[in-house]
């Protein structure tokens, strides 16, 4: 039987949203709320509670509870994978409706919302997979009449913070090992796009987990945000979002000593030497930085390419750009959306008058498309920028909007040398037909995700994460679960002898 638990939004609805707290649905205890905008029509369209410091503190309170006390705690691993995957099968039943409400939230393609809808349910069955495999060791003893062993235990309490641009995903890379480490949760969405997570928590709740395993908080990052990352009863932070962000969430974190993991900023190149495919490499560029209007952080945003395929490239390019369909992100035919909220898009145009002031040529774009239909929303045309340098602003800071930048490329050491030269390490393209080559770029690039002719590929089951100023720690992959558990060794003295106390071991 199918729980049809969400329904997707009706024009011109308003809705109003409460916060999960201690299995409660609750208001701020101030009686606060703000209003989230849907970025096609420019019009409010939800209204959720602003948390602060004391509604952080009791969601907080409540997860601790849950960890320490409720049954949860006390949950073998094949419980509460049971539990996880009753959660995916009412994902999955109302994958079509939530997908709807992240679109209408953020402006994300229901095209593509609706693919990442049906994605989702995988991560909790794989995470449920590895709920009963979460073991320690035997260590051989180098002491005789010691058995030695290692529990993995879960860290805790885990405050997640979420950005806008693809929040139930960033959320779900979070949240699935979490559980399948048996912790409990918190998350604060981002100010612009928190219907979705509230949907989702509606979700949770039917699934049948105690009360406080998982609990949502919306409000503000400096204020709500920050409450949640100081609180000293989160044991661990995870946090999705800009690399000046968790630069601060990492010192927050730093004063209680929580564990953090960090999935930041990119700058990601996509290198194009002269054998590639031309077709497939301006499909790969296109879904790189056009795909979801440049909005990831995973943004193919520098296009390095070798002189015999530069000029054929830039024109396949802007003819690509040309054709792409803006529009309204709930019909399927459009290819790309709004830019999520106001502020982004004037950013976005900041960048494009930089870059031109620069010396960057404006090969196509560059404006708001002038058709009435798409006056109210916040759309900026796909935009290209020939004749960058690696140095300029548009090459060195992450845009997060539909810019790229090409640079051209000349040997492949030196390429190889541009692209690692940022403060990023988030992802990379290569394209080549030569093996070797792919394998010794894909080797020599700092970062920690490189596609090879092909490009924004992800999975439940593959490590996912950032070199250098783009993160620390990964997610998804098996690995990911250590992210949420703590080692704890156990000596079992054997002999039943009295030792010398005064020598070690
Ligand atoms: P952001 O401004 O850093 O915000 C991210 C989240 O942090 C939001 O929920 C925000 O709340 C909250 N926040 C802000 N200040 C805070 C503070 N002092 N303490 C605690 N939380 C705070 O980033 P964004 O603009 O939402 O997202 C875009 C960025 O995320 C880009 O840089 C992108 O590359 C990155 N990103 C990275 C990944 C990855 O996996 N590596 C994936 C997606 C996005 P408010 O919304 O209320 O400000």
């Amino acid at each position: 039987m199918v729980s049809q638990l969400v329904e997707a939004p009706k024009s011109g609805e308003v809705r109003d949203y409460k916060m999960l707290v201690g299995g409660e649905w609750v208001d701020a205890r101030s009686g606060k709320t703000f209003e989230s905008v849907n970025p096609y029509t420019g019009r409010a369209w939800a209204t959720v509670p602003e948390a602060d410091d004391d509604d952080v503190d009791q969601a907080v309170r409540a997860a601790r509870a849950a960890f320490d006390e409720g049954p949860w705690g006390k949950m073998t691993g094949t419980e509460r994978a049971r539990l996880m995957r009753r959660l995916a099968d009412l994902l999955a039943e109302n994958a079509q409706e939530i997908a709807a409400i992240e679109s209408t939230d953020n402006g994300k393609l229901l095209r593509e919302m609706g693919g990442q809808l049906k994605a989702l349910p995988e991560w909790y069955y794989y995470f449920a997979g590895a709920a009963d495999k979460v073991q320690g060791e035997t260590i051989p003893s180098d002491k005789p009449n010691f058995f030695v062993y290692t529990r993995r235990e879960p860290i805790g309490v885990v405050g997640a913070i979420t950005p806008w641009n693809s929040p139930l995903l960033l959320l779900t890379f979070k949240l699935a090992p979490a559980l399948a480490a048996g912790c409990t949760f918190v998350v604060k969405t981002a100010e612009q796009t928190p219907a979705s997570t509230l949907e989702f928590a509606r979700l949770f709740d039917e699934a049948g987990f105690p009360p406080g395993v998982f609990n949502v908080v919306t409000g503000y990052g400096p204020t709500t945000g920050r409450a949640l990352v100081r609180n000293p009863g989160v044991d661990k932070v995870a946090f999705t979002g800009s690399t000046e962000t968790g630069k601060q969430v990492m010192k927050d974190a730093a004063d209680h000593l929580a564990k953090v993991t960090l999935e930041l900023g990119g700058k990601s190149p996509q290198i194009v030497f002269d054998d590639a495919d031309p077709e497939a490499v301006a499909n790969g560029v296109v879904s790189g930085i056009f795909a979801a209007t440049g909005q990831t952080c995973i943004a193919g945003s520098r296009l390095f390419v070798q002189k015999g395929l530069h000029d054929e490239l830039v024109e396949r390019l802007a003819e690509k750009a040309a054709s792409i369909k803006l529009g309204d992100p709930l019909e399927m035919e459009t290819e790309m959306g709004p830019v999520a909220f106001r502020e982004q898009l004037e950013k976005v145009q900041g960048y494009i008058e930089t870059g031109t002031r620069e010396g960057a040529e404006l090969v196509r774009g560059g404006k708001r498309p002038d058709a009435p239909a798409l006056r109210d929303g916040f759309f900026m045309e796909p935009t290209i920028l020939a004749g960058v340098t690696n140095d300029m602003t548009v090459a060195r800071e992450e845009i997060f909007g539909p810019v790229l930048s090409v640079i051209p490329a000349e040997s492949e050491e030196e390429v190889v040398r541009q692209a690692n030269d940022t403060p990023y390490g988030l992802a990379a393209g290569v394209w080549t037909k030569d093996i070797q080559r792919a394998h010794r770029v894909a080797h020599a690039l700092r970062a920690g995700t490189i596609w090879v002719n092909s490009y924004r590929t992800l999975s439940f089951n593959a490590p996912f994460g950032g070199y250098k100023q783009s993160g620390i720690g990964r997610e998804n992959g098996l690995e990911s679960v250590n992210e949420y558990t703590q080692t704890k060794t156990v000596w079992i003295e054997l002999s039943g002898e009295t030792r010398d106390p005064f020598t070690l071991g």
